[in-house]
């Protein structure tokens, strides 16, 4: 069953070190036309046995090794050992009872790349990132429901298309959760709609820099949020006693759902600023009315097209920090934030340093944050951190 794929000495090294991502160039002309969700047996050049994964385009990738055993069979065995063993793993965010919302398989980190499967209370959200990996959903479920049990659970397709979404109902067993549905995270209450696109409400791998600003950061300051999505970090903010939060987003749904947030955590939404527009424009608004703030939070995301630009963290993030540098006040502090994997942190900090350079102002950086545990990663694939989180003060 599935196709058998000799690999050059460079490919199975990599593979023994354990970088699982299988790469186009591991295919010669004669092998490339295999089928998502395809077995894939890997030799070595003398017909040794290397490893075992799947075919899907993601793009990053053309699929996953998943084992270097050769006894090892892909099975539903095989996915309930792999969530097992992540499921012991997350012992103590799973006996954390300020925290009900968490990551509990990250791909390759957990050995299946391509695989994430998050907490959310008592429902699981699986997110499959190829056809590929799709193509073990049954085996993936029964293992889900076997190791954790929840009483529902969601799919998220996020194949390799134009990136237009793919699921109009995203249910997928047991009973339907009731949305907006209230989880914890550190104390802090999150209102998240597990069957509404893409994205649930909240990002789940920014808890510990929430955490940070909370308790740390923003005890009578004045805060602003920019692209602030649901508004989390404004959230997280408030509950450290802030004097005032500001959050702008350029989407419009954004203003319901930072005031969802808000209510959720015993917040009137009177005394917070929520304003849909665009963060560039939002610079310049600030600049004309002469408003400065203490604490200044910068989450883009990687790569956005508005009516007018696109905006790239590679190209455009040093003029995204400048034109912060210039609203925050001497003394304040910009968290600033990408998960671009293409943008290494000694790349993120040469922005920031280029950044204060050209704003004629210094700095110290004070924290720096990746993943959280429970975003288990591989050394072996270090693209897979991609978060890279600094807070810096500014003289
Ligand atoms: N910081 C958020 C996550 C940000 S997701 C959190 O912690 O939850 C990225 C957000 O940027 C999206 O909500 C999107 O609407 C917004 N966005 C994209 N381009 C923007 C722009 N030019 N101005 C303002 N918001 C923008």
């Amino acid at each position: 069953m599935g196709t058998t794929i000799q690999i050059n000495e460079e490919a199975v090294k990599s593979i023994r070190k354990g970088n699982f991502l299988i790469y186009k160039t591991y295919f010669r002309p004669e092998t490339y036309h295999v089928n998502e969700g395809e077995l894939l047996t890997f030799q070595d050049e003398q017909g040794r046995f290397v490893g075992r994964g799947y075919y899907g385009q993601q793009n990053i990738g053309h699929g996953w090794v998943l084992t270097k055993d050769v006894q090892t069979q892909i099975n539903e065995v095989f996915f309930t050992n792999a969530l097992q063993e992540a499921f012991n793993d997350r012992k103590v965010i799973r006996e954390d009872e300020q925290t009900s919302a968490f990551r509990l398989f990250n791909g390759e980190g957990d050995g299946i790349g391509g695989l994430t499967i998050d907490v959310y209370a008592e429902y699981c959200v699986v997110t499959f990132y190829s056809k590929g990996i799709y193509a073990f959903k049954s085996e993936i479920i029964h293992a889900l429901q076997k190791v954790v049990a929840p009483v529902g659970i969601y799919e998220k397709k996020r194949f390799a298309t134009d990136g237009k979404y793919e699921g109009e109902d995203d249910f997928v067993i047991g009973e339907r959760g009731e949305f907006p549905m209230l989880v914890q995270e550190n104390g802090m209450h999150f209102a998240v709609n597990l069957n509404d696109g893409p994205m649930t409400g909240i990002f789940l791998d920014q808890r510990d820099v929430r955490k940070k600003i909370r308790d740390e950061y923003a005890y009578e300051k004045d805060v602003l949020n920019l692209f602030s999505y649901t508004g989390a970090f404004s959230v997280a903010a408030a509950l450290g006693g802030a004097k005032q939060t500001t959050s702008v987003d350029l989407a419009n749904r954004s203003r319901a759902k930072t005031e969802e947030q808000f209510l959720v955590n015993g917040f009137p939404v009177e005394n917070e600023r929520i304003i849909v527009m665009d963060v560039f424009k939002y610079f310049s608004y600030a600049l004309k009315k002469d408003l400065s703030y203490d604490l200044v939070v910068i989450d883009p995301p990687s790569f956005a097209r508005s009516k007018k630009k696109t905006f790239s963290v590679a190209n455009d993030y040093k003029g995204l920090l400048q034109e912060a540098i210039a609203i925050t006040r001497s003394g304040g502090t910009i968290v600033a934030s990408t998960n671009a994997a293409n943008v290494p942190m000694n790349k993120f900090k040469r922005f920031v340093e280029q950044a204060f350079k050209a704003e004629n102002s210094t700095f110290t950086i004070e924290e720096e944050f990746g993943l959280p545990d429970d975003f288990k990663t591989t050394n072996a694939y270090v693209e897979g951190s991609y978060l890279k989180v600094l807070f810096i003060r500014k003289h």
